[in-house]
Formats: structure tokens, sequence, C-alpha cells
């Protein structure tokens, strides 16, 4: 059994962690790009053109990766795409993404090496959870071919925890199921923790005073949204802690047990950058900018200054938990593509997430986007708790959204159970345009 202790040592110490992590990380790049070059057709085609080396420039000078191009590679040599280094036999794993926003999965292979660098990362990212020997993991996941918790779960046992899967059953099976087996830690999205806390209310079982004592939450922004983080804290009775990763990247990010309300990059296992959002120029640390990854370990299926379009803010102060890792503050904050241009206002969707959470009578809410007339339009349907002042509870929120976020919103009720309910990354924007 590897316990916190030992996990801390994650190969070399804090104290030489400024010295040591740019030569770990250069000469993994390097080992990354001469295989890539040697027999990687997507990044052969994609460095044909630099008339140079990619393996003894300046990787700042690559070019970026864009996920429409991996797609349009997918398309192009189906039905892996040309973004695998060694021959076909060697991958083992097929994962693809729970869609794209052209509809399409994307899909990705993975070699046994690759896979176990992904656990490795884990075994690091559960290095900040404080992790007991007594532990048991439940993972209400479907455990299809979304690559979600698959990588948590066997990196967890290969620790030597219990992990208990929830493939296969409904939500109140599962709420049954975890206290049953005395879970004490439960991984899955913000909005499936909150969809579990209300049905465990309408069933009378004791989230709160069961077992579990940490929650590790991934796929979308809310944990780190503080409104969203107290309800599901005080509904469970537990720990959030928030945990960034992609499909087509891998496990990146976790938040530190000291430090609530951001999140610590790998960064042995990353290169990061956080650029102008479609630029090419660093932002100043503590500015909002666009994640861009670079994953060392996948070397069969990898990832080379990939634009994720994912906000982040590189927070400026060390953090308290002692760790040099640079740490996202606040998470990730948004997508390049999802802010929402009405009537002059920018608005991001986890900036209304944010409002509307304070709200302990709502259980559900949609964004609906209307682009049907010549201005944007917005709109919030609501699903308040059954008994709640419907009338009262519209004006509430119009309210706090327009003094807080400067903007006037029609807050529409609907009936409870009315709206959608979600397992995986939920939609709650709902955009009409001229064209549908
Ligand atoms: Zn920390």
């Amino acid at each position: 059994m590897l316990t916190a202790g030992t996990l801390d040592n994650r190969g070399f110490s804090r104290a030489d962690m400024n010295d040591a992590l740019p030569q770990l990380q250069s000469h993994r790049l390097r080992v990354l790009l001469e295989q890539v070059k040697a027999s990687n057709p997507f990044y052969q085609r994609k460095y044909a053109s630099l008339g140079a080396d990619p393996a003894t420039i300046d990787w700042r000078c690559l070019p970026f990766t864009h996920k429409a191009e991996l797609i349009a590679d997918q398309s192009e040599y189906p039905p892996y795409g040309s973004n695998l280094t060694y021959e076909a036999r060697r991958y083992i794993r097929l994962h693809q993404t729970s869609g794209t926003s052209s509809g399409r999965p994307l899909r990705w292979l993975d070699t046994a090496e690759s896979w176990d660098w992904m656990l490795g990362c884990w075994s690091r990212l559960f290095s900040f959870l404080d992790l007991q020997p007594t532990d048991c993991f439940f993972f209400p996941f479907s455990f299809g071919p979304f690559l979600g918790f698959w990588t948590a779960f066997e990196a967890a046992t290969r620790l030597g925890y219990r992990c208990l899967a929830g493939g296969g059953m409904g939500s109140t099976a599962r709420l049954r199921f975890l206290l049953e087996h005395r879970a004490t830690i439960i991984c899955c999205t913000p909005t499936y923790a909150l969809h579990l806390a209300e049905l465990a209310a309408q069933e009378q079982l004791d989230l709160a005073g069961s077992s579990v004592r940490a929650l590790v939450l991934a796929g979308e922004p809310g944990a780190c949204i503080d409104s969203t983080r107290q309800r599901l804290e005080s509904q469970w009775g537990a720990r959030v802690f928030d945990h960034y990763g992609l499909t087509e990247v891998g496990p990146t990010a976790i938040e530190c047990r000291a430090n609530p309300g951001g999140m610590h990059l790998l960064e042995e296992d990353y290169l990061a950058e956080v650029l102008a959002p479609q630029g090419d120029r660093p932002v100043a640390v503590g500015e909002v900018g666009e994640l861009v990854l670079t994953n060392l370990g996948r070397i069969g299926s990898p990832l080379i200054r990939y634009r994720t379009g994912d906000l982040v803010r590189i927070d400026p102060k060390p953090c308290p938990c002692g760790t040099p890792w640079r740490r996202f503050a606040g998470g990730i904050l948004g997508r390049t593509d999802d802010m929402i241009h009405v009537r002059g206002n920018n608005v991001y969707p986890s900036s209304l997430e944010a409002v509307i959470r304070r709200f302990p009578e709502i259980v559900e809410y949609r964004i609906i986007v209307d682009q049907t007339g010549p201005l944007t339009d917005l709109a919030i349907e609501i699903e308040p708790t059954p008994g709640a002042d419907r009338s009262l509870l519209s004006e509430a929120v119009a309210r706090a959204i327009r003094d807080e976020l400067l903007f006037r919103v029609a807050i529409r009720t609907v009936d409870p159970g009315s709206l959608p309910r979600f397992e995986m990354k939920a939609r709650r924007i709902f955009r009409k345009s001229a064209d549908d």
C-alpha cells in the first residue's frame, strides 16, 4: 500500500523542483519529439513545412494543434486518424469524447505505455487528497467508451484502495450501493453529484451522515464555483476536490487539500502555456488566458501545443501546501467558445451558475440563448423545489443577476422534474438560431 507520505515523493524533492523540473521536461519533450519525428504521420506532415528539425528548435515555435484538425484527420484517415506513433497492434485501449461541437466524437487509442503514464498521473494527483489506507472509492459512472474515470479507477486499485464500479445501475441503486459499502470517496461530475444529492433527499437517504468524506469532481466547471461547492459540501457532508483532465490529453490537474478553489497542474507530465485566447502570446501571470498543453508521456498518441479552449488564470501567489506546481486559481474559468454576447455584455455561463446555485430552492436550470432575432436574447429557465414560491424566486434571481452581472435577464420557472438531468457533462446552454 502506498500512503500519502510515499506518494508525496514525486521523484525529486520540492526543494530541488525548480532546478530539476525544466531539465526533466526538456528531456521528456526531446524523447517525445524524436519518436514523433520518426514515425507519427500526423505530426510528420504538420512539421514538414518547418524547414528545421522539430526536436532541436525552440518548442515554442512549433505550430499549435487544434481539435478541428484532429477531427478532420480522423475523417480523412478513418477510423482513428493518423496521430499514431506506432503500428496498430500496440494500441490496447480505445476511448472517445462525449461529442464535439461538430457532433462527432473524437476517438483516442492508447498503448500500454501511454495508459501506464496516465495511471501514474493519477497516482501523483491522488497524493494531493491525503488518502487513508481505509479509503474506498465509488465510481458512479457508466464505464462506457468515454474515458472519464477509467484511469482513476485503475490507478486507485493499483495503489491498493478498494474501488467499486457503479456501471449498469440507476441513480437510486447507486446511492444505496455507496451507502451499503461505505464508500469514502466519490468520483463523478459536479452535475451528477448534485443530482445524486437531490435524489437522496427524495428517498430520505442520509448522505451527510454517511462515510463519504471527499468528492473528486471533473468533466465541467462547478467544483470551483463557490455556491455550487458549498451546496455540494453541505449536501454530502464531504470535501470537494476539483479535477481537470481531457480524454485526448490525460489527467492534468487537481485541487490540493490546503487551498480550496484552484487546481495544481502536474508540471512533470505536461508543458503548459497560458496564451491570449486565439492568439499566440503568453498572458502575464495572474491574467486569464487559454490553456495550451503538451502531454509528455502519451507518446503513442500525443498532443503537442494543443489548444484546449479552456480558460485559466495562474495564481501568482505561492500555495500554502508547499508544492511549487503552478495553480489554476478558480479552476477552469470557462471556454474560449462559450462566452455569450448579449446586448453589449460578455457573460460566461460559470458566472451565471455562481449566482443561480446560491438559491437552494433551484434544483436545476437551463440558459436559453435566442439568436433568432437581430439581437441575441438571453433567458434562464429555473426548476424550483416543490413548494417554493415561484414568482418570489424568479424575482430574486433576476435581481441578483442584475446587481452582480449588471444586465437584465428573463427568468422563467418550469415544473419540478421537467429539465434534463445528466450523468456526464451537463448541457445547460440551449442555443436557438435563425437557421434552426
Ligand atoms: Zn496547493
